[in-house]
């Protein structure tokens, strides 16, 4: 059967991803992978979502067991609303204001689904979260990306690209501007408040809307909590995206997107069709566990843990790499991942090859990019190895970069230590 005829133009364009590819290698034995953005299985915390499993099956059959409308869980409605409370400084959010959706996958594809089309500009950082790129992909916009910076996007840099659309008078094309604002995946970088500030005043002038991505904000090791996008920019020029795949379980596939009402009934109409609802049991035992536990407190256990592991890794980047000039590297105050850039010439995606030979893994910042391009950056993530093997790894990927290295002819510094 000759399937390809048959495809679609957006099932002809679907490509598996890179990350997917990569990390089929993480298994090998005696592997190190610092690929996966997975949280720690060790925080999820089972014992309590077993115990609230059995009861909300037992006494809630009938809502949980049954379909669900797409609206979805009143009770985690108000859960939500609460938490958000905490974390973000909103209140007064109300079920209207909310959709729960199948992971925050499933939100960045219903946002696609509802503000794309062909001729329609997404603006975007660079590097991309993956999942948010291919989601939007999909329906074939133009991408317009805007450099990261170790404090967030390059605000001045959107600032021209916006005075241009404007002049060329296609701005109204430009649909939303996405950005993932606290310990960006995969640059682990946070945007500054003065950034924020400026991005806000930005969207107002030029009547924009933002996307904010926010699944690791509550993640936070060290430094002040910045207020959202969402919070500055208020409810009409912003949809904020969260949800419980870093901070509780990703096996919940729950995600929270809040907006104008008027958006969310869009969104969910979209929904709808997609998938009719999510799981109803998921959404009751995620509104017992925070009705039952505080999520802020439960947290803190494991935000000790990945602070750790932060640490051991910046601190093996700075033995190894600080002697090879022109490489760099962030330093999170929170999330899963550091980003480390090499200098000209080297090409990630290409080393990839020595390291897989030395058993070390690593997702090339090729994976990050709206058009594939090559890459001298990887996004190296800190959350799964244990400490002695983050430091194992780093001394590997330091013997990748020489080898890679000599073999290119790039940096002739006979002083580097191996
Ligand atoms: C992990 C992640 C998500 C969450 O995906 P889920 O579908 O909720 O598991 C969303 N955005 C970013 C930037 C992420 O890193």
């Amino acid at each position: 059967m000759n399937y390809e005829s048959l495809y679609s133009e957006i099932g002809k364009s679907l490509k598996s991803s890179l990350i997917r590819e990569l990390l089929k290698y993480a298994s090998v034995p005696g592997s190190i992978s610092f690929g996966g953005g997975v949280p720690d299985p060790e925080t999820f915390p089972r014992h309590e979502l077993a115990e609230i499993a059995k009861e909300v099956i037992e006494n809630d059959y009938k809502y949980t067991l049954q379909y669900n409308t797409t609206e979805g869980d009143s009770e985690l409605a108000f859960q939500i609303s609460k938490l958000f409370s905490k974390v973000y400084g909103i209140d007064g959010l109300t079920h209207s204001n909310m959709l729960f959706t199948t992971g925050s996958q499933q939100a960045l594809d219903l946002v696609a689904r509802i503000f794309l089309d062909k001729d329609s500009v997404c603006i975007v950082e660079d590097p991309v979260y993956l999942g948010a790129a291919s989601a939007f992909r999909t329906f074939f916009p133009k991408f317009i990306t805007i450099p990261l910076e170790d404090d967030g996007m390059d605000v001045d840099y959107l600032e021209k690209v916006l005075e241009n659309l404007a002049q060329s008078d296609q701005i109204h094309k430009v649909k939303f501007i996405y950005t993932v604002s606290n310990f960006h995946n995969p640059a682990g970088v946070t945007m500054s408040h003065k950034k924020r500030l400026k991005l806000v005043e930005l969207i107002n002038k030029y009547d924009l809307l933002i996307v904010e991505d926010d699944p690791y904000g509550m993640l936070r090791f060290e430094g002040e909590n910045l207020p959202s996008l969402f919070k500055l920019a208020g409810i009409e020029r912003a949809l904020l995206l969260n949800t419980f795949s870093k901070v509780l379980t990703p096996g919940l596939r729950l995600g929270t997107i809040i907006g104008n009402p008027e958006v969310i009934r869009k969104l969910t109409i979209a929904k709808q069709a997609a998938d009719l609802c999510s799981p109803s049991l998921n959404q009751r035992i995620a509104a017992k566990y925070l009705e039952r536990y505080d999520l802020l407190e439960q947290i803190k256990v494991p935000i000790e843990v990945y602070r750790k592991k932060k640490n051991v890794m910046l601190e093996e980047l700075e033995k190894e790499f600080s002697d090879i000039p022109g490489v760099k590297w962030t330093k999170p105050e929170g999330g899963l991942f550091v980003w480390l850039t090499l200098p000209e010439g080297f090409d990630t995606m290409e080393m990839f090859e020595i390291a897989k030979e030395k058993k070390i893994y690593y997702i090339p910042g090729q994976a990050f990019t709206t058009d594939d391009t090559p890459s001298a950056s990887m996004r190296l993530s800190f959350c799964l190895p244990p400490e002695e093997k983050i430091r194992e790894g780093i001394k590997r990927l330091k013997e990748v970069v020489i080898e890679y290295a000599k073999k290119k002819g790039l940096l002739m510094y006979e002083n580097i230590s191996n």
